[in-house]
Order: structure tokens, then sequence, then C-alpha cells
């Protein structure tokens, strides 16, 4: 699920939609989360349905480390990719937004990790890589991960408008009860993607 705070827009015909805030969201806030509501369909599902469907699937979803691909029922599907994110996943929990996001902004995030074919990136950040291939998380996941240890502190004291409706498993509530503190249990790295 998205952060209401949230809409589609057109952005242009090279990049087609994307998903831009319409209040300021916080550092420190739940901007995606995973939920009991997501499709989640295996490979060689995927793989066999005819092509207008699979290359949509394709486009819209992100893949598990299973190789299962989960397509976001709501606007999640519409968030592009940045080179410099102001969203950085948690695994497969959640993303955070690790800096301020003001109204207008884009929401973003980063696709090495759950992309498995490279592509050509035109996102204007000055950090751009250009080409974004999943080995961009060997050069990098320290830094995406130190981004979201420096916004943690933050998850406690920023409103989370869309944390209830978080999976109801065992694992994903366990990583809420370890960023609040309640439990501990070692949190998702962007190198579990590897
Ligand atoms: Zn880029």
């Amino acid at each position: 699920m998205l952060h209401p705070a949230t809409e589609l827009r057109y952005v242009n015909a090279s990049i087609g939609y994307g998903v831009f805030a319409t209040a300021t969201i916080p550092a420190g806030t739940f901007v995606w989360i995973t939920d009991d509501v997501d499709i989640v369909l295996q490979s060689n599902h995927v793989e066999n349905l005819p092509a207008l469907i699979r290359d949509d699937i394709r486009k819209f979803s992100y893949r598990n480390k299973d190789g299962s691909y989960v397509l976001p029922w709501d606007l999640a599907r519409y968030v592009n990719h940045s080179c410099d994110a102001n969203v950085r996943d948690l695994g497969s929990v959640g993303g955070i937004a690790v800096r301020d996001i003001h109204v207008d902004d884009e929401i973003n995030s980063e696709y090495s990790t759950i992309l498995a074919d490279p592509f050509e990136c035109h996102c204007q950040s000055v950090q751009c890589r250009k080409i974004i291939s999943s080995q961009d998380i060997l050069d990098h996941w320290e830094c995406w991960d130190g981004q979201i240890k420096n916004v943690l502190h933050l998850v406690r004291e920023v409103p989370q408008p869309i944390l209830h409706c978080i999976k109801n498993d065992e694992y994903h509530k366990a990583i809420i009860k370890t960023i609040f503190g309640d439990q501990t249990i070692t949190l998702p790295s962007h190198k579990d993607f590897l």
C-alpha cells in the first residue's frame, strides 16, 4: 500500500506516469508497505501468460528473492526509479522516506534490487548511473542501508498512516516490532538482494 498523500501524474512521453506527493512526507515515514491485497504471481505462471499481459506484469511488478512477482494493487506500481531515490526499501517489507519529501516531489525508489534485466536510466540525478543493473547493489548497498539507518530513529516520531496495513504475517510484524524497539531480529539489508 502506498502513502495516501500521493497522486498519479503524467510526466512526459518517455517516462510516462509517476507518483507525486500531495503533502509533506517527513523522513522516517513508511511510504509503501507490502499488504495482504498485493497480488503475488509465480514466475512460471507469468512466463506462460500472453505477451500483452506478461509484459505489463513485468513492467508494473517487483520480484521477490524467490523469483515470484508482486503486483501492487494501488498506485505503488507507478513509482519510478531514481539513482538518488527519496525512498529506500527495507527488503520486501516496505520503503521508508530517507529525507523529507515535499509537495510536488516525485516519489521514487531503487530498481536495481528488483529487476532481472539491466536498463538505461534517464533520471536526471547528478548521481545517475546511466545503466542500472543488479550488480549496482555490490557498490551501493552499504550507502543505501546507511540512509535507512540514519532515519530509523525518526520512524517512531513521525505519523505512520499506512503501517497498520502491513501484511499480516509473523515476519512482517517482527520487523516492525524491531524498528519500534519491542523485538530484536535482523533487519533486511539491500545486500540480501545479491
Ligand atoms: Zn539514473
